[in-house]
């Protein structure tokens, strides 16, 4: 059966950037390569591996990519159904960096097991043996990693003692192994001075590091310790606590880690150059001084900003209802018809709104992907 342009998909490979089907998620295949080959050679130089975040792209294509040539040696998921999707479009190696508690969601997790490596996160008890049941029923081996909370208020143990009595029931536990420790603070990726970045880290991770010790201690040792994202990986990478990075956001960089400085003080998206896109038309230019887009938070999502239009200093995306990008363009440079590209305030959640992403090179659709996982929330 093949697709229909502007009904199934909204390009075909070999269209110009004209015309594609507006609004669609676009990626600049060589920005994206680019910053994949980049964090490849650091982790290398580093000495530490890399399981970039899927929850970002979603995609079994872009997570292909960073195991050819991104340095990957697996891939994070936060969901089952998320880390599904991801193994039956042939991942092999997933880790849910979450905790799963419902009956039916550890039964697939387990199941899940037979068809690939998986790994999950565990803060509790009555979580264990749930895990280990379910992982002897289907004959496979869970992968766990305790959860250690260092300051994001979200899952994971809150002491030394808890990290330790939830490690040794995991090895104890049929059908389950001991890896390690995750570690990981959302919250403090986005704080823009690098200064004072690196002071929570340091808060953060002294938690971390008393509870690997205890785990040491009680000859426990995690063979692993996970963590890290976008905004502090360098600090993760220097620590000699992590072993493998968590960063997901890097490979297609967005508005709000746009105004994050790195450990240098250089612009983050300097760094990482921004590769998707939210590729949107003018439908409307009623009056000098607006012009309204076909983006609104519909396809391009707002939770961390509004989007910043591509190369349009002059032009300001102020507003945006279901459909409708309102734009502020005081020199009246926009007419109806023409393109913007937009970049979004937060790549995640805006890949969970599309269904394809179009990657283009030199003005050229040169491939068209399914956003694999979208709306795999379960
Ligand atoms: C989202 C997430 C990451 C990746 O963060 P980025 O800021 O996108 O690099 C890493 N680890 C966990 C547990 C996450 O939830």
């Amino acid at each position: 059966m093949s697709l229909e342009v502007g009904y199934d998909v909204p390009a075909t490979v070999g269209m110009t950037l004209e015309e594609v089907e507006t609004p669609c998620l676009l990626l600049d295949l060589d920005a994206l390569e680019d910053n994949l080959r980049q964090m490849a050679a650091f982790v290398a130089d580093a000495g530490i591996t890399l399981r970039p975040h899927g929850k970002m792209h979603k995609s079994a294509d872009v997570a292909k990519l960073q195991a050819e040539i991104g340095g990957a040696t697996g891939l994070c998921c936060q969901k089952v159904s998320e880390a599904t999707a991801f193994v039956r479009a042939g991942i092999t190696d997933v880790l849910v960096t979450n905790e799963v508690r419902e009956a039916a969601k550890i039964s697939r997790l387990a199941r899940l097991a037979s068809e690939a490596q998986v790994g999950v996160c565990v803060d509790d008890l009555t979580n264990v043996a749930e895990l280990s049941v379910a992982a002897s029923a289907f004959g496979v081996t869970l992968d766990c990693l305790v959860e250690v909370e260092c300051g994001s208020r979200r899952c994971g143990v809150a002491s030394p003692e808890a990290a330790v009595e939830v490690a040794r029931a995991i090895s104890e536990a049929p059908g389950l192994r001991f890896r390690g420790v995750q570690s990981y603070n959302g919250a403090m990726q986005h704080i823009a001075d690098p200064a004072e970045r690196r002071t929570t880290f340091d808060d953060s991770y002294a938690v971390t590091r008393v509870a690997v010790d205890a785990l040491k201690a009680a000859g426990l040792p995690p063979q692993v310790v996970s963590g890290g994202g976008t905004g502090s990986y360098e600090y993760e990478a220097k620590s000699g606590l992590f072993t493998e990075l968590q960063c997901g956001s890097y490979a297609f960089m967005d508005a709000d880690y746009g105004r994050v400085r790195n450990a240098g003080g250089g612009r983050l998206d300097l760094q990482w150059g921004n590769a998707l896109y939210v590729l949107a038309s003018v439908m409307s230019a009623p009056t000098f001084g607006r012009a309204v887009c076909d983006a609104g938070h519909k396809s391009v999502a707002i939770d961390s900003g509004l989007p910043v239009p591509k190369d349009l200093p002059q032009v300001k995306y102020v507003s945006a209802s279901d459909e409708h990008g309102t734009l502020d363009d005081p020199g009246g440079s926009l007419k109806v018809g023409d393109r913007v590209w937009l970049v979004p305030g937060h790549c995640d959640p805006t890949c969970n709104l599309h269904d394809w992403y179009v990657g283009v090179r030199g003005g050229v659709v040169e491939t068209v992907w399914p956003v694999t996982a979208r709306g795999k929330a379960w």
